[in-house]
């Protein structure tokens, strides 16, 4: 009998299903922008949906917010151990990468680099207000064109 030795990895293909069932649910979401919201007029206010003027993953109730937030909470990766921190918003204000990084270091999950770069570009296009079905379909690589979504 043949064994692996390597654990588990989340290949491309794998991040842009699991990616695609989330933004299918909402597909037409823009993330609100930190300089529209209203937590960039008031002193001292938690907005659920920023954390400096950075985009959350996860909200005040430790819910997903952002579309990585979604992956991550669909994965149960939502807690501070999962992390390696005390509370989930040390984590706020990390890019996909570092956050990856964080959590191979503290459970067993492992994603691929082209998995990280897709995720990265996803987040990124989110970030800056674009839908949550444009930010999909503008970064798939060439390889999954055939997963687009339809779009308005
Ligand atoms: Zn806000």
């Amino acid at each position: 009998m043949v064994t692996n030795p390597e654990p588990n990895v989340i290949d491309v293909d794998q991040a842009v299903n699991e990616i695609k069932a989330i933004i299918e649910e909402n597909p037409f979401f823009q993330y609100p922008l930190y300089n529209l919201c209203d937590c960039d007029e008031l002193e001292d206010y938690e907005c659920d949906f920023h954390f400096a003027e950075g985009c959350r993953y996860f909200n005040t109730n430790n819910r997903p917010m952002c579309v990585i937030g979604h992956w991550l909470d669909s994965h149960n990766i939502n807690t501070p151990s999962d992390f390696g921190v005390n509370y989930i918003n040390e984590m706020e204000g990390s890019n996909v990468s570092e956050v990856l990084d964080l959590v191979q270091q503290n459970i067993d999950f492992v994603v691929s680099d082209d998995a990280k770069d897709f995720l990265t570009h996803v987040q990124q296009a989110q970030d800056t207000g674009t839908a949550w079905v444009d930010a999909f379909n503008n970064n798939l690589p060439f390889s999954l064109q055939s997963e687009r979504l339809e779009s308005k």
